[in-house]
C-alpha cells in the first residue's frame, strides 16, 4: 500500500493558537472552561479535559470563574452576559474569525443588508450575524434572498469553499445588481481553509482512495469530504484509525490521506500507523 498524504492538511494556525491560549490559562489558574468546544473534535476536546480545560455549553447554572472563547468566536449578546456575570474572559477567538466579524460591524454600519454565505446554526456564523445587525441573514441558498435595501453587502463563513462562494455571489450579481445603488462582496474565506481544499483536490487524481480525517461536527472536514468526493475519487471521512475498514483497501493499492483544521496530530499519525500495519 502506497500512502501518500495531502501537502496541506491537520491543524491550522488559529486552532494552534486556541490551544496555545487554553493551556497556558490552564497552567496558570489550574481548572478553565471554554464555552462550547474548543474545536468541533472529541480528542482534541477529551485531551484538553485531562489539562485542566472543560467545556460548558451554556454559561447558566455554571460556578466557573473563567471562559475561553472558542477559535470560532462568540456572538456580542454572550460577550454582554458574560461582562454581567462578572467572569474573566479568555479570548482565543481566530484573528481571521474576529477580522470577518469586524467587517461585518463595518457593513452594518454603513448601512448594507447584510448576507453571509454560511450554516446559519455554526457557531461562528452564529457571532458574524451577531456583527452585521438585526437584519442579516446566513443561508447557503441564493434563492433565499430576498432584497430589501439598495445597499447589499456578502461575505462569507471562514471554512467555506471559494468555488461554491463564487457561485453564491454570482447568482446574487446576476439577480439583483441592476436594483442596487451598491453591492460589496468581502472574501472572508480563511487561507488556510482554502490550501487545505486546494492541496486536497491536487492529491485526489494520483490515489484510488481518500481518507479524511476529522470529527463529524467539523464543518471544514466534511467540506473537505464533499471536494473530494465531488472530484470522483472513493472518499471516507473517519473520525479516528478505529473507523478504518481493512476491506476498503483491497482493489485500492494508493491511499490519500487529508485531514480537517482541527484534526489533532496525533489521530492523523495513529491513522497512518494502522495503515502501514495493513
Ligand atoms: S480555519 Fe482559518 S479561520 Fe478557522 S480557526 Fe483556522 S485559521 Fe482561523
Amino acid at each position: 500500500m502506497q500512502i501518500e498524504q495531502a501537502s496541506e492538511m491537520g491543524a491550522c494556525p488559529g486552532v494552534k493558537r486556541a490551544f496555545a491560549i487554553a493551556e497556558k490559562a490552564a497552567r496558570e489558574r489550574g481548572r478553565v472552561h471554554t464555552l462550547g468546544p474548543l474545536v468541533h473534535n472529541r480528542q482534541a476536546v477529551a485531551h484538553l479535559s485531562h489539562l485542566g480545560i472543560d467545556t460548558i455549553e451554556k454559561l447558566q447554572n455554571t460556578h466557573c470563574q473563567t471562559i475561553i472563547i472558542p477559535a470560532h468566536g462568540a456572538p456580542p449578546e454572550i460577550w454582554e452576559e458574560m461582562k454581567k456575570r462578572g467572569l474573566e474572559i479568555i479570548d482565543a477567538t481566530c484573528p481571521i474569525v474576529r477580522d470577518a466579524q469586524k467587517k461585518a460591524h463595518e457593513l452594518s454600519q454603513d448601512g448594507f443588508q447584510i448576507v453571509i454565505f454560511g450554516n446559519s446554526g455554526h457557531p461562528e456564523v452564529r457571532g458574524l450575524l451577531g456583527q452585521a445587525g438585526n437584519q442579516a441573514q446566513a443561508t447557503q441558498d441564493a434563492q433565499n434572498i430576498i432584497l430589501e435595501q439598495q445597499k447589499l453587502g456578502i461575505l462569507s463563513q471562514t471554512t467555506q469553499n471559494q468555488n461554491d462562494f463564487n457561485q453564491f455571489v454570482d447568482n446574487l450579481t446576476r439577480r439583483f445588481l441592476a436594483s442596487l445603488k451598491e453591492m460589496r462582496v468581502i472574501n472572508t474565506i480563511c487561507d488556510a481553509t482554502s490550501k487545505r481544499q486546494e492541496a486536497a483536490i491536487k492529491l485526489s487524481p494520483k490515489v484510488d482512495l481518500i481518507l479524511v480525517i476529522g470529527g463529524p461536527d467539523s464543518a471544514n472536514t466534511h467540506r473537505l469530504a464533499e471536494i473530494c468526493a465531488k472530484t470522483g475519487v472513493i472518499t471516507h471521512l473517519i473520525e479516528t484509525a478505529t473507523d478504518i475498514m481493512p476491506e476498503w483497501f483491497k482493489p485500492h493499492t494508493r491511499i490519500g490521506i487529508t485531514a480537517g483544521t482541527s484534526t489533532p496530530d496525533q489521530t492523523i499519525n495513529e491513522v497512518i500507523q494502522t495503515l502501514q500495519k495493513l
